[in-house]
């Protein structure tokens, strides 16, 4: 119950701030034909990513906050004229960062499962080499680091150079890794649509915050 309260008076005062503020980009990562990794139960990255970021949506919707999805169907947003996988992959990660140029003030979250070949866990934000992404990182892990368990939450980090998204994105930008699915435990929460909105309610009220102390 508390949990609520604070939340929700936390979202509702950063309301007016972010209708000024701009536009939230929930990026779900992968999409047909790339299914992104898979865990042992079967479960595809790119099946939970849409299900995160639509929840992420439906909540954002509800706020009256404004914000855009990179794809919200099975397929991932490659040109017409990709003919190869490496082309596919090239084309839709290109699609996605024009997304983000055309759009307003964006603020963009790219929604992702981490894989492993040990059982290891956790949820990491990484973020793109800006100050504002690395700000947008340290609040959402203390979102998550607050309401999940501690031993599930990992330190932010800085995404590695070569990542297209974060290394070209010229706004707030963050990659959430929200689990290993490749460990069957976090499989198993991944896939369980109350941990998924508990995920997607957190990562609003970390967006929420940021940009609340943005527009201040
Ligand atoms: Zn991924």
């Amino acid at each position: 119950m508390v949990f609520r309260i604070v939340s929700f008076s936390i979202l509702i005062s950063s309301l007016f701030s972010v209708l000024c503020f701009g536009t939230v980009i929930f990026d779900a990562g992968h999409g047909s034909p790339d299914g992104g990794a898979s865990g042992n139960y079967g479960s595809l990255e790119k099946d939970i990513t849409l299900k995160l970021a639509l929840s992420a949506q439906e909540i954002a919707v509800f706020l009256g906050i404004p914000t855009r999805l990179t794809r919200d169907s099975d397929e991932s947003i490659y040109s017409q004229d990709a003919q190869t996988i490496r082309q596919k992959k090239v084309s839709d990660l290109r699609n996605r960062l024009l997304i983000a140029e055309a759009t307003s003030q964006p603020v963009f979250v790219s929604i992702h499962t981490n894989a492993a070949a040990d059982r290891i866990s956790g949820l990491q934000v990484f973020y793109a080499p800006s100050e504002s992404s690395d700000q947008l990182s340290l609040v959402m892990t203390e979102w998550f680091s607050r309401y999940l368990p501690k031993q599930r939450i990992r330190q932010p980090a800085k995404a590695p150079d070569h990542v297209y998204l974060t290394k070209h994105l010229r706004c707030p930008a963050i990659i959430v890794e929200y689990g290993f699915i490749t460990n069957p435990q976090e499989e198993i929460l991944l896939s369980d649509p109350t941990y998924q909105f508990r995920l997607a309610f957190l990562s609003l009220c970390g967006i929420c915050q940021y940009m609340n102390e943005k527009g201040a």
